[in-house]
């Protein structure tokens, strides 16, 4: 969409393309059609808000801090990699592409478009990342974002990489193991990791 050239009705854009509107509009039509019960929409949504959340991916992580060639596969192929811990990921309607943040490059996810998110590992995205300031000072200016709105200050070495999700290719960030943790097990580290540092608004340890 370019400044000035746009002649379209923007309030009618935004509902339209509204993705929260579209999901209530063809849940009340499925409904309507019997093709889907309320409860059913209720029970998937319950799933992924209370039952899966980001402890799929705070697990995926910690295996991944803890064996090498887990993490080799994990970048390699993470689907392959995240189905081996029992987490089910429907390959048909998801991929996913983990990506490792290490000192001098930092990891950020953005849905510009709306919200894709990585469901099977993180659950629910968080309201802040449905919003179109999140989506669009993503993209803008990242390192500014992250100063002022997650209290993240990167150094200037540190070069961020904007990921932006689509709905065929979802992204997940593997960060960096905090120092100090080397005696850590594996089920210890799982509680470390938090849903802000795989999506790269937050570092671990910092
Ligand atoms: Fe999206």
């Amino acid at each position: 969409m370019s400044e000035g050239s746009s002649t379209i009705d923007v309030d009618d854009h935004a509902r339209r393309f509204d993705p929260e509107s579209r999901a209530r509009a063809l849940q009340s039509l499925l409904i309507e059609k019997e093709l889907l019960s309320s409860d059913a929409v209720d029970r998937i949504v319950s799933t992924y808000e209370d039952e899966i959340g980001p402890l799929n991916g705070a697990r995926v992580v910690a295996r991944a801090w803890t064996d090498p060639e887990y993490r080799n596969r994990l970048l390699d192929d993470a689907l392959g990699a995240i189905a081996e811990l029992g987490v089910e990921v429907n390959e048909d309607t998801m991929a996913i592409e983990v990506l490792e943040n290490t000192p001098t490059d930092h990891h950020l996810v953005v849905c510009t478009l709306c919200s894709c998110y990585p469901w099977a590992v993180l659950g629910l995205p968080p309201t802040w990342y449905k919003t179109p300031a999140y989506r669009s000072r993503a993209v803008k200016d990242p390192r500014e974002l992250l100063r002022e709105e997650f209290d993240l200050d990167l150094d200037d070495g540190i070069e961020i990489h904007v990921h932006d999700s689509t709905s065929e290719l979802r992204y997940m960030v593997l960060p960096q193991r905090p120092p100090g943790t080397e005696n850590l097990s594996e089920d210890d580290l799982v509680e470390l990791v938090t849903r802000d540092a795989m999506i790269g608004v937050a570092r671990l340890g910092e």
